[in-house]
C-alpha cells in the first residue's frame, strides 16, 4: 500500500500555504510575490493575509486573488485569521491559517473564540492549520482547544530565521499522543522583508493544478512537507514500512510516547522499518539531510 501517492499515478505540485503581500504587512505587491515564487519553481501559493480590524499589520477583507491565476500557476484565496484570547503574545491574538477561503469570509469579532473561528473556516471548505506554535508559545491547553484544525505548521521559515523558533514538533506529537488526527505543514510565512521565500513548502499529490483538487488532497493528507529533502516513495506491506528519499543522513519513524526507530548514515536513500518492533497505534516519518534540511510525511494511523 502506498502511504504517499506514487509519482507514476499522479502529479506533484509545489506550494506555499502561508505568505503575505502588501494587502497586509508584506513588502511586495501580490503580483510581485507571484513573480518571486514562479522564479523559485513553485506551482501555487496562498496569500494568507492577516485578517483583523483596526491594526496596521492587517486588513479586514480577504484578498481576491482571481486575477493572479495563470495556466501553470495558481493563487489560492487564503487568510491568516486572528481572534482574541491567545496567552503569551503581546496583542493576545491567535494566528490561524485558512487556505481556500471565500473572499467574503468575515473578520472575527472581539468575542469569537479560536475554536469557533476555526470551525467557521472549516465549514466553508477551507484547509485550516495552526500557525507557528513554537514562535508564539502555544500552550498544550490551547492546542487541545483547537485540535479540530486540519493541521499544525511543523515548520515556519520566517519564524525560523527571525527567532530560531520555527518548528512545531512538540505540538504535533502532543496532539497525536492525545489521539487527535492532525496533519503537518511546512510553510514560508513570507513577508519579503527578510530572505524568507522558499524555505518551507508542501508537495501536493493532485491530478490537476486547480484550487479544488489541491484542497481535496491537502484535506486528505496526500502531500508531504519539506525544507529541501525529496521523498520519492513510501509504502507499507504487512508491517514493513519502506521509504525512499533524496540523499539523507537520518531517516526516523516515531510513534506513541518515546518510541522510535531510525536509520543513520552518509547519503542514505532508503530505510525499512518493522512496525512489529514498535508498540504504537500511529507513526510519522521525518528525514534530515547533511545540510540539516528536513522532509516530513503526514502521520499514519494504524
Ligand atoms: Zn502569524
Ligand atoms: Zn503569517
Amino acid at each position: 500500500m502506498d502511504l504517499l501517492p506514487s509519482k507514476n499515478s499522479t502529479n506533484y505540485f509545489k506550494g506555499n500555504l502561508h505568505g503575505h503581500s502588501n494587502h497586509s504587512d508584506g513588502a511586495l505587491k501580490p503580483n510581485e510575490v507571484v513573480t518571486e515564487y514562479k522564479n523559485l519553481g513553485y506551482d501555487f501559493i496562498c496569500l494568507s493575509e492577516h485578517l483583523w480590524k483596526g491594526e496596521k499589520f492587517a486588513n479586514e477583507l480577504v484578498l481576491d486573488t482571481t486575477h493572479l491565476n495563470e495556466n501553470d500557476f495558481i493563487v489560492i484565496p487564503s487568510a491568516e485569521l486572528h481572534c482574541k484570547g491567545k496567552k503569551y503574545v503581546k496583542n493576545e491574538l491567535w494566528h490561524i491559517v485558512a487556505n481556500g477561503l471565500p473572499v467574503d469570509f468575515k473578520c472575527a469579532d472581539d468575542k469569537e473564540t479560536a475554536h469557533d473561528l476555526i470551525q467557521r473556516a472549516i465549514d466553508t471548505g477551507a484547509f485550516v492549520t495552526i500557525a507557528h506554535p513554537e514562535w508564539y508559545m502555544l500552550t498544550f491547553d490551547e492546542c487541545m482547544s483547537v485540535s479540530h484544525a486540519h493541521g499544525v505548521e511543523i515548520y515556519n521559515h520566517s519564524c525560523h530565521i527571525e527567532a530560531a523558533r520555527g518548528f512545531g514538533t512538540a505540538t504535533v506529537d502532543y496532539l497525536l499522543q492525545e489521539d487527535k488526527k492532525i496533519y503537518l505543514t511546512a510553510t514560508d510565512d513570507s513577508h519579503f522583508r527578510m530572505p524568507d521565500g522558499g524555505g518551507g513548502w508542501v508537495m501536493v499529490a493532485s491530478e490537476n493544478l486547480n484550487e479544488n483538487s489541491i484542497l481535496d488532497s491537502l484535506k486528505a493528507g496526500k502531500y508531504y512537507s519539506s525544507t529541501g529533502v525529496e521523498i520519492i516513495k513510501c509504502e507499507m506491506d504487512n508491517n514493513l514500512v519502506k521509504v525512499q528519499t533524496s540523499p539523507a543522513e537520518n531517516i526516523t519513524l516515531v510513534g506513541r510516547g518515546s518510541r522510535s526507530l531510525s536509520v543513520n548514515g552518509n547519503n542514505i536513500t532508503e530505510a525499512i522499518f518493522d512496525l512489529n518492533q514498535l508498540d504504537t497505534n500511529w507513526f510519522r516519518i521525518s528525514i534530515i539531510d547533511n545540510f540539516g534540511r528536513f522532509a516530513w510525511l503526514n502521520p499514519v494511523w494504524l
